[in-house]
């Protein structure tokens, strides 16, 4: 099967998680099928569409790695071959130009309300054969009875009647074209086999049917995505927080844990939770998509998250974390025991922020304590206990995690104290914290020196 679709955004706002998910959908069917996927900006409203949106939207795509095959399609550029066709259509009598005033319009509708019905246009200048200066826009000769079925790939038959359809506009009075006409001119121009679109769009399908049938072209195969909600089951949006893909880079999540995660919001395969770029090129067809809708689930992420920072080696989380927070963590970096601490630190962390903050014990010698544990671990405590088992390490010949954790059992050993006693205000006086790595390999990595100091300098406070 040959196949080209296409991701249409509008840049009139940020790509949001929606808009990601389609692009998702769209290049991984293209390169399961090693077909073409393509980018077409819809900016059309020139008036709410910018450039700094159509940035946003082409950098979040490069970052999840959905690289489009070909020339960026701008609608903005096409005005010209939309004439051509809104003009042959109204020679072959598939269009025709409508008068009415806004005022006329509105009457109409009132009118229709009134007697409790749908309101829409009436069809008043659709045989009208004499020709105005006045201004004008130009309508499709819809079939007026009968029905459209679409042939969802998702949803299966969707069936629309005609009568619930007006003669919708595809060309404004200032000779711009409507969204329903440009959409499909560009899909037939692209050769476009597949149009899959979030189900926002269903509505829409119908009108653009018929367009197509006007146009004698054969149709593509519609395929609409269910909609994505929040936790709160209510249409995902900016009220939820973070919806802007870029967003997710900032707070610290990987690309591929993003395609892994938004790919379930509609599609599955088995139980398999997560999923690689192979994975996905591999398994990724309509036939997996689902019809109800998918919550986003921070949560859920974030553990994708966690999974995939295990998967990349060290050394570029190292520079992730740079560029995304800033923070340097390549002293972790010196040393077989310090990279093992490093690895034992992502293994607690679900995002690059999170490894950022967890590895700021042993960056600094400025280090926080968690003041409400600390109160509790400090009561009575072994602080001498604790200020001589520094002063014994500090003379340790090789201060390997086990001779640590050799000369740590020893010193417990011979207190008589319960390992956790002495261990946990240790650990604490040393992290500012409950939550590290295995601690002889915190005491190994940070050197008896520093350990030595840190204990000494905290027993002053507390
Ligand atoms: N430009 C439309 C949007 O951003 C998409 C049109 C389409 O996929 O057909 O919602």
């Amino acid at each position: 099967m040959s196949v080209k679709v296409r991701f249409a955004p509008s840049p009139t706002g940020k790509l949001h998680v929606g808009g990601a998910r389609t692009a998702l959908f769209n290049y991984y069917f293209a390169k399961h099928h090693g077909g073409v996927f393509c980018l077409r900006i819809e900016d059309t409203d020139q008036q709410r569409s910018t450039k700094e949106n159509e940035e946003d939207i082409l950098e979040s795509l490069k970052w999840l790695g959905l690289n489009w095959t070909e020339e960026l399609v701008y609608q903005s550029k096409r005005f010209d071959r939309y004439k051509e066709v809104v003009a042959e259509m109204l020679v072959s009598g598939n269009a025709y130009k409508c008068y009415c005033t806004t005022d006329e319009l509105t009457a109409m509708r009132e009118e229709m309300q009134k007697k409790g019905e749908k309101p829409k246009y009436d069809r008043r200048c659709r045989e009208k054969t004499e020709s105005s200066a006045l201004p004008y826009v130009i309508r499709f000769k819809a079939p007026i009875e009968g029905e459209v079925v679409v042939k969802d790939a998702i949803a299966g038959d969707v069936t629309f009647n005609l009568r619930e359809l007006d003669d919708f506009i595809i060309a404004r009075s200032d000779g711009t074209p409507t969204y329903q006409l440009s959409v499909v001119v560009d899909d037939i121009d692209m050769g476009i086999t597949h149009v899959i679109r979030g189900d926002d769009h269903l509505n829409n399908t119908p009108k653009q049917i018929l367009l197509y049938q006007a146009l004698k072209k054969e149709l593509p195969v519609f395929a609409h995505l269910p909609m994505i909600l929040g936790a709160d089951k209510a249409k995902l949006s900016k009220r939820h927080g973070a919806v802007s893909t870029t967003v997710y880079r900032e707070l610290g999540f990987l690309p591929e844990s993003m395609r892994s995660y938004m790919i379930k919001l509609g599609w599955g395969h088995g139980d398999q939770e997560l999923f690689t770029d192979e994975d996905l090129t591999k398994l990724f067809d309509l036939d997996g998509c689902r019809q109800s809708a998918s919550v986003f689930d921070v949560k859920k992420l974030e553990w994708v998250n966690s999974q995939f920072m295990l998967t990349r080696p060290l050394d570029e989380l190292v520079s992730l974390v740079k560029s995304v927070e800033g923070s340097d963590l390549s002293s972790l970096m010196t040393s077989p025991v310090k990279q093992n601490l490093l690895k034992g630190l992502v293994e607690r962390s679900a995002t690059l922020i999170d490894l950022a903050k967890n590895t700021k014990t042993f960056l600094s010698e400025d280090y926080d304590f968690d003041e409400a544990t600390a109160a509790k671990v400090f009561k009575d405590y072994p602080k001498e206990l604790l200020r001589s088992f520094g002063e014994k390490l500090e003379s340790l010949t090789d201060p390997t995690p086990e001779a640590i954790h050799d000369l740590l059992a020893k010193v417990v050993e011979e207190s008589g104290l319960g390992f956790g006693k002495v261990a946990k205000p240790l650990r604490v006086l040393v992290t500012g914290g409950l939550q590290s790595p295995d601690l002889s390999l915190v005491l190994a990595a940070l050197g008896p020196k520093a350990v030595k100091n840190r204990i000494f300098k905290a027993t002053d406070r507390f």
